[in-house]
């Protein structure tokens, strides 16, 4: 049952919250043991006792998963790192908080990779996710556990993060539906900064229709967040339901390159079909700088993740490993409460902010992404819509991408509509070898009712 046909059915008197809780906590008691996306999980008896003051608001108490790298006064926040244990932020971040008074309650914390940084869910210090469609394979990162959760049933729906892709990516490999909101549509405050100018809280869902409607409840300004654009909400699911009709849609062909397997071009001529049966006109377009995207996210992101996590110092959050003095304090509790690849981005962010290196590295990637963005800019005046797929290929096994860029290569196609601070979605859009491959669209700033309601009408055409 997708979020808004349980909504329906509880607005017949069909089924009970009750009910809807007892039957996410069958799966949950199911899989969990197999899949493990949840790092802390609520009370069911809780969630159903305080459902009923919630009945008369648009989410009637049902429940919602949350990444944990959002703060919830109700359950810790680790971020899936070792550094912060123990800490209990005394504050919702906006989105968990605007949820609540919408009414909805928080289900439980999902798990992630450390900090946000990743593409499989494997780095945390808890452990990793499985694929709830094969339990040897990744489910995606860095919001793993909220796609695993969302895809197997525990969930209605999840909140999860997106800086270069980790939204829409892990919805990819888990057969879900994951939106990126323009950056500044929806507060940051309370999401535990990895790339300030990069993080975006978006949703992972089991439909376009479940997708707008949380949109419609996170969007909108927030005086918390320096960042956050100075508008309104509005009720994205208003649009759904029309066709595409008069739509231009931009297929690039750097989305489409040789590496691609036969059966996933296929599956985008498919897309491609889907759109003009649609009354989309799909044409080609080339966004050269497709190939420069990888090297600038890593070098501004672990750039301001070097910056963002100088904080955890074992003085202020979690974790204190003491020593003689407080550098050795600071210096035992880095090292033994960051994993692996946390202390690789921060090692590189610290070189590439350097004096003598400053602009050679972070100042030219700082040029590239402005030329990454005015490219997007010049394909938009040609086209509504961007489509492509979301990740080069399904899931991939656990343990199998050992060396980082490997790993990295899995976000060639979110990283650079990231860097330009756009709005894009991945809706399922078929199977390559048995497991699920994701469609991803792309548009404007702003263009979320445009993406969505494509989204919706190319969902449909392809379940
Ligand atoms: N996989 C990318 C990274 O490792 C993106 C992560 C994200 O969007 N949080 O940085």
């Amino acid at each position: 049952m997708t979020l808004s046909e349980a909504l329906a059915a509880l607005g017949r008197g069909d089924t009970s919250v009750s009910e809807l809780v007892a039957s996410l906590w069958r799966r949950i008691e199911e899989l969990e043991p197999s899949v493990h996306a949840f790092v802390s999980l609520g009370d069911p008896e809780d969630l159903v006792r305080n459902a009923n003051s919630l009945s008369q608001r648009p989410l009637r108490g049902l429940p919602i998963a949350v990444k944990d790298n959002l703060a919830t006064l109700d359950f810790p926040t680790t971020c899936g790192s070792r550094i912060l244990t123990g800490f209990r932020p005394p504050f919702d971040a906006t989105v968990v908080a605007r949820l609540k008074a919408a009414g909805a309650q928080v289900q439980g914390k999902t798990n992630l990779d450390e900090f946000a940084m990743g593409s499989s869910t494997e780095h945390s210090a808890f452990g990793p996710t499985r694929n709830p469609y094969d339990f040897d394979r990744v489910p995606g990162g860095s919001s793993g556990g909220s796609a695993a959760a969302v895809a197997a049933g525990e969930a209605l729906a999840a909140l999860g993060t997106d800086t270069g892709g980790s939204v829409r990516q892990p919805a990819a490999l888990c057969g879900v539906v994951g939106l990126r909101p323009t950056y500044g549509r929806v507060s940051r405050w309370g999401l535990v900064a990895f790339a300030s100018s990069l993080d975006t809280v978006g949703v992972l869902a089991r439909s376009v229709r479940d997708a707008a409607l949380i949109m419609s409840i996170i969007a909108g300004h927030d005086p918390r967040d320096a960042t956050s654009l100075p508008l309104p909400s509005q009720d994205y699911t208003q649009g759904l339901g029309e066709d595409l009709t008069g739509m231009r849609i931009g297929l690039p062909r750097e989305y489409v390159p040789e590496e691609l397997s036969t059966e996933a071009r296929g599956l985008v001529e498919r897309w491609c079909e889907a759109a003009r049966d649609l009354g989309a006109e799909v044409v080609e377009l080339s966004l050269p700088l497709t190939e420069y995207a990888l090297p600038t996210y890593y070098l501004i992101s672990s750039a301001e993740a070097s910056a963002n996590l100088a904080r955890y110092d074992g003085v202020r959050y979690g974790l204190r490993v003491m020593g003689e003095r407080v550098a050795e304090m600071m210096a035992a509790t880095r090292t033994a409460g960051f994993g692996r690849e946390v202390k690789r981005r921060i090692a590189l962010g610290t070189f590439a902010l350097s004096a003598g290196y400053y602009d050679q590295y972070y100042g030219k990637a700082q040029r590239v992404r402005t030329l990454i963005a005015r490219e997007f800019e010049e394909a938009f005046a040609k086209v509504d819509l961007i489509i492509g797929p979301t990740s080069p290929t399904p899931a991939f096994r656990i343990g199998e991408k050992e060396d980082p860029i490997s790993m990295y290569l899995s976000d060639v196609f979110t990283l650079p509509s990231a860097l330009a601070g756009l709005p894009a979605i991945s809706i399922p859009g078929g199977e390559v070898e048995g497991l699920p491959f994701g469609l991803q669209l792309i548009g404007p700033r702003l263009s979320e009712e445009k993406l969505l309601r494509a989204a919706h009408a190319l969902e449909r055409a392809l379940s």
